[in-house]
């Protein structure tokens, strides 16, 4: 897709609607747009990557990546998100056998991979902000490569399981990188993906709030940190469009405790909404397990240009 189309990334079709404006300052020439036939959010146009590159400049100078990945190391064990987490690898470790190698694809300050290590699984990880790689080696002596996804090549490597938590709304070509993921997979290797989920409580009480008038739950939830908005619907389409069977579709919901909120309102209504989608099932994250099968279609509908 190029800066000034409007086609879906996913399935390429150009009847792409308009969802929300985006938050200032991203200007006028963005929108979130839904597509009607696989019910892919996204940014429209994806923006290119000088834009998004300006954007995490600005979020790095803030300080705000220092703060979130400290929290990851200080006293994960026995926390709530360290109990999430051990939730996830036990998922894992039914459908692997002993000793699998694991990759953890933005791996952040390294809790996860900590984990698994202490399971006996051999893991390693790749993480794009220096910042969090420098942690997860120097804090937890692990096997961490400073590098995106994007330019990562993984020569040589093959793995069993691969991670990847919070990433792939980041990602300006998600399917290639889930074709290059599964291009280092053993046959029959697991991806395990989370993602915000478009479709949660959560989005959905923000989406009333903003027809309601009161646009800031809305420029929260949507803005240059995440280009791509998944349902189980579209992001089922696209692990298929990649080569991958899917084995399971989960819900999650964040820990409130990590989250920076602006104001106490924000912070209790989400709380009480992440509670809430807990209960009717419309948790704020989705978790899929899929397995790297046969063959790879030619063609995945429309693509970012680069
Ligand atoms: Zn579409």
């Amino acid at each position: 897709m190029s800066e000034a189309g409007s086609r879906c990334y996913l399935c390429g079709s150009d009847e792409v609607r308009p969802l929300y404006e985006p938050a200032k300052p991203l200007g006028d020439s963005y929108r979130i747009a839904r597509c009607p036939d696989c019910s892919l959010v996204q940014f429209s146009p994806v923006p290119g990557e000088a834009t998004i590159r300006e954007f995490y400049a600005r979020y790095d100078a803030a300080g705000e990546r220092e703060s979130y990945f400290r929290r990851c190391r200080d006293g994960y064990e026995g926390s709530a998100e360290a109990r999430q987490l051990e939730r996830k690898l036990d998922r894992i470790a039914m459908r692997v056998g002993s000793s699998p190698d694991l990759l953890d694809v933005g791996c952040g300050g390294g809790a996860f991979l900590d984990m698994v290590r202490k399971k006996g699984w051999r893991g390693r990880g790749i993480e794009v902000s220096p910042t969090a790689a420098r942690y997860a080696r120097d804090v937890f002596g692990l096997n961490v490569i400073e590098a995106s996804i994007e330019s990562w090549s993984g020569e040589g490597e093959v793995y069993d399981v691969v991670t990847m938590f919070d990433v792939l709304e980041h990602l300006r070509d998600p399917v290639e990188a889930v074709r290059k993921i599964r291009n280092r997979l053993r046959d029959g290797g697991i991806l395990v993906l989370e993602v915000p989920n478009q479709e949660g409580l959560l989005d959905r009480a923000a989406g009333v709030a903003y027809r309601l008038g009161w646009r800031k739950p809305v420029s929260a939830l949507y803005n240059l940190h995440h280009l791509f908005y998944f349902s189980v619907r579209s992001l089922s389409r696209l692990l298929r469009d990649a080569g991958f069977g899917i084995l399971e579709i989960g819900q999650d919901s964040t820990y409130v405790g990590r989250v920076t909120f602006e104001t106490r309102l924000l912070k209790w209504g989400s709380w009480t909404l992440l509670k809430a989608g807990q209960l009717l099932g419309m948790e704020n994250k989705l978790v899929f397990m899929a397995r790297k099968e046969g063959t790879v279609p030619l063609q995945a509908g429309g693509k970012a240009d680069r």
